[in-house]
């Protein structure tokens, strides 16, 4: 039996950092959210989304507005909604969902096609251009809120209208070449299979993958002549077939390049796809970037499409921290990524990654107030420049409250509200567990809960609640320099494999396993290529990478560095931010600046204080200046 993750029907989260989290989702976002795209919230920028489909369905009168995949918006939401709802059942809402989607079925056309834009704008260009147009992205978005529907909130209606939309695809694509120009559909088919079982669906997703890169010059023999339009605001060429990962075969790609969030799903849906046939070139082509990403070309808070040129993947430790882009559908994407890994075999840097790009990178990307989102996060931020000097457009310090192209937002909430479907994997012997969240899984085996006061401290305990022949696998972050486990309260130590620790026992009900590993304030240093970080440090704490925020400091923080050996305590929260969060202080050192630009005069400095804190928590206080990475003396 292969390793399938533990349903998040099966598991229950009951964790202090992300419990909250969860419920900020459930009773503010999702709601927020939806009214955002009824274009409800004045001061958020115009959706239309939920409009498009009731032109589509020739219930409002009007033009389309929006993304041409404006539709994908929606589809998240929707997906985001189905798991809220099997966290807090909620009558109204469940209501609002059905009502949602009996408008999505009354778009829907007599062959199953379903694309808002190309039925109210164009509709006799569907599928002509699918370099650009996005309709297979929108589906495979659709069908994973089929999917989610149906698993999550027991809801089948909306699994049916993406039955047919996959069926009408799978008529016109198992017949006729064609690839998507950005990836997604495969996930959408690949999940539609897990939740059907019809094999068609596989081996389209199968298809889509297969063709891709075969022949090269496919988008560029298939793209019509661009037709004055604008799709959704940007042009691509069709001869850039590096953007979206056209150009070689998906099994040899060696390296992550092109559009981030399009290559990352695209592993994802490698990943999955490997698991699923045991397809050996696939999984390595996927472990060669795998490695090749977080060695070469990810941030340390897990930030990865370090250009806003394309929102892109350059070259080998390109990682400037205040031009980063670093979009958030990246980070979401990489837990994608690693989660699908894990499906093929469990190794402890796929969960890692889970745990880096969750409390980190796309964390970051929600304010703490559930209704903010950054679409970009970079890893320093200079108010006179971030914003407004040419280059660094992109680079805001402040949260907007809506996007024009919204694709971040919902992608976020749909993860956080579907956090236990990572924590938890089972084969015919094992219980995986990948992260430490406070969780109950109900297993092959029976329930397995798990109690921690991880990410602040360095500890676990897990019950066994029935008892049985089994291994439990438990991750050790990889973090952690040592640790301990006590298993009914007894010191034992037990084979590690890959970052997992394997024990095999006869259970009985009520066992226990006790793990304690201590978490010191470590100094990371990058690798000499990544030039920006030269002579700095990052600090990190457990699962988290800090930062410094101008609020919290007596001193401008280009000024600030740190000597080698200075002690760095940890704080109870800073003023203006949460309870409970672990914040760092410690002493550093100011230059004093001379007093004209240039100066040959020696760089003097005096001692000041300095605090950090978690880097998802920046930018919730007065906007300022933000650095990561500090000068270390
Ligand atoms: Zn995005």
């Amino acid at each position: 039996m292969p390793i399938q993750e533990v349903s998040l029907r099966n598991v229950t989260i009951f964790d202090h950092f992300w419990s909250p989290r969860q419920e900020l989702i459930t009773d503010v976002t999702i709601p927020y959210m939806e009214k955002i795209l009824r274009d409800e919230v004045p001061e958020a920028k115009k959706s239309h989304a939920i409009s498009n489909f009731r032109m589509a369905a020739g219930e409002e009168s009007g033009a389309f507005y929006g993304m041409v995949f404006q539709d994908s918006d929606v589809a998240k939401w929707l997906e985001a909604a189905a798991y809220s709802l099997l966290l807090k059942p909620d009558h109204e809402l469940s209501e609002r969902v059905d009502e949602l989607v009996a408008l999505i079925g009354r778009c829907q056309q007599e062959d199953g096609y379903l694309n808002t834009y190309f039925t109210v704008k164009e509709p006799g260009n569907r599928w002509t251009n699918l370099l650009e147009c996005h309709e297979l992205y929108c589906a495979g978005h659709m069908m994973e809120a089929g999917a989610a529907l149906h698993e999550a909130a027991g809801k089948d209606d909306l699994l049916h209208i993406c039955i047919r939309l996959a069926d009408h695809i799978c008529d016109r694509f198992e017949k006729e070449e064609g690839i998507p120009g950005h990836q997604e559909i495969e996930i959408g088919l690949l999940r539609l299979f897990h939740v059907t079982g019809k094999k068609r669906y596989r081996d389209m997703a199968l298809r889509f993958l297969e063709l891709r890169g075969r022949d090269p010059e496919w988008f560029i023999k298939h793209t019509p002549p661009h037709p004055g339009i604008h799709y959704g605001g940007y042009d691509i060429e069709p001869s850039d077939t590096i953007y979206n990962q056209s150009d070689v075969p998906v099994r040899e790609q060696t390296v992550a390049r092109g559009h981030a969030v399009r290559q990352l799903y695209l592993l994802a849906a490698m990943a999955d796809a490997a698991a699923e046939t045991g397809d050996r070139e696939m999984l390595n082509a996927c472990q060669r970037l795998f490695d090749d990403i977080t060695q070469k070309q990810m941030y340390v808070t897990g930030a990865v499409g370090s250009s806003a040129y394309h929102e892109a993947f350059t070259v080998d430790y390109d990682l400037p921290p205040d031009r980063c882009y670093g979009e958030t559908c990246a980070s979401v994407a990489m837990v994608f990524f690693a989660h699908n890994m894990l499906k093929n075999h469990p190794d402890g840097r796929f969960a890692d990654l889970m745990e880096l790009e969750l409390y980190n990178a796309a964390l970051a990307g929600m304010q703490l107030d559930g209704k903010r989102f950054f679409y970009v996060n970079p890893l320093e931020v200079d108010m006179r420049v971030s914003g407004k000097a040419p280059g660094y457009e992109h680079v805001l310090p402040k949260r907007p409250p809506w996007h024009d192209c919204a694709c971040c937002p919902p992608n976020l909430t749909r993860l956080i509200a579907s956090l236990g479907r990572y924590l938890w994997s089972e084969d015919d012997d094992t219980v995986y567990s990948h992260l430490l969240i406070g969780s109950e899984a109900t297993t092959r085996f029976g329930r397995i809960r798990m109690e921690s006061g991880y990410p602040w401290q360095g500890d676990a305990c897990y019950t066994v609640a029935d008892g049985g022949d089994f291994t439990l696998a438990i991750h050790i972050p990889g973090h952690a320099a040592s640790y301990t486990m006590r298993v009914n309260r007894h010191l034992e130590e037990y084979p590690v494999r890959n970052g997992y620790v394997y024990i095999r026992r006869i259970w009985n009900a009520g066992d226990t396993v006790s793990l304690n590993f201590d978490m010191p304030v470590r100094r990371l240093h990058a690798d000499i290529r990544v030039r920006s970080c030269a002579g700095k440090t990052a600090l990190a704490r457990g699962p988290f990478i800090y930062c410094f925020e101008e609020v919290d400091q007596e001193e401008q923080l280009s000024s600030v560095s740190l000597s080698p050996e200075v002690k760095i305590d940890t704080v109870s929260s800073l003023s203006g931010l949460p309870e409970g969060m672990v914040c760092l202080s410690m002493e550093g050192k100011t230059d004093v600046s001379p007093d004209m630009q240039y100066s040959p005069d020696l760089i003097r400095r005096r001692p000041c204080q300095l605090k950090a804190i978690p880097y998802y928590a920046w930018a919730n206080r007065s906007p300022g200046n933000m650095n990561v990475w500090i000068r270390e003396q």
